[in-house]
């Protein structure tokens, strides 16, 4: 499986960092986790065509994690040059429904593109052409998700965004690779909802991932050595994400 972050940071804009949205390559399968603002036009520059996208996992409905889904939607309906022939599922937790009828309320036929499905995850496991997921509940909002992709053998595990979470941890034990959120730089400025240094340093202890790519960096974190502190007090292999990083398992 490949990882490629598009996008490291928040809502706050960041000229080295754009909002979530991470790309998943399976042999078969091309996965998005999240579609924040900017996540099409990266799928472009790094050679990925937007047609191909078979899945977008939503970890919650946050703008900084939706915010591409209608720009993406509508480039998928321009046909000038070359038309989307497979289906397209969008994913996401408790309200998801509502939240799409909504969008299609506001934007009409303009973004439901040919082979189209949407439905809601409650958590649980589905399997899809060559990979599994498995979703469970965090505790960032009342429908926020963390993600377990699994395939050739390897499995992938998304935060979203999470307060200091057993489901996140059950879901991550041995994993190859936690792809886990860090809000703030320190435990005093804990925001809740969100894991602060300490908490990801918990989380790597308990889950025992075997790589640990740290995202949804705020300004304040690029300003604090937040990496270093988490990388100096766990076992496992800890990435910075940064935009356009490509991590392989
Ligand atoms: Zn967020
Ligand atoms: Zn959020």
């Amino acid at each position: 499986m490949k990882l490629t972050i598009l996008g490291s940071g928040t809502c706050i804009p960041n000229s080295k960092r754009g909002s979530s949205g991470y790309l998943l390559e399976t042999p078969k399968s091309k996965i998005l986790l999240d579609c924040g603002s900017g996540t099409t036009w990266k799928l472009e520059k790094i050679g990925i065509d937007y047609l191909e996208i078979d899945h977008i996992f939503f970890s919650h409905l946050h703008p900084d994690h939706t915010g591409d889904l209608v720009p993406f939607l509508f480039a998928t309906k321009y046909s000038h040059i070359k038309k989307r022939e497979k289906p397209l599922f969008l994913w996401g937790g408790k309200g998801f429904n509502n939240f799409f009828k909504a969008l299609k309320k506001a934007y009409g036929n303009w973004i439901v593109p040919v082979g189209l499905n949407f439905d809601e995850l409650k958590g649980g496991s589905g399997h899809f052409q060559d990979f599994k997921i498995t979703a469970t509940k965090t505790r960032h909002i009342e429908s926020s998700l963390a993600y377990k992709i699994e395939a050739e053998g390897k499995s992938i595990v998304y935060s979203g965004d999470t307060d200091y979470s057993e489901s996140l941890i059950n879901l991550s034990v041995n994993t190859e690779l936690l792809i886990i959120e860090c809000a703030l730089p320190n435990d005093i400025s804990k925001m809740s909802g969100h894991l602060t240094p300490g908490e990801v340093i918990k989380t790597i202890n308990e889950s025992k991932p075997k790589k640990v790519v740290v995202t949804h960096l705020y300004p304040e974190c690029d300003e604090e050595n937040v990496i270093e502190t988490i990388r100096s007090n766990v076992d496992a292999q800890v990435l910075e994400a940064q935009d356009l990083l490509e991590v392989s398992i």
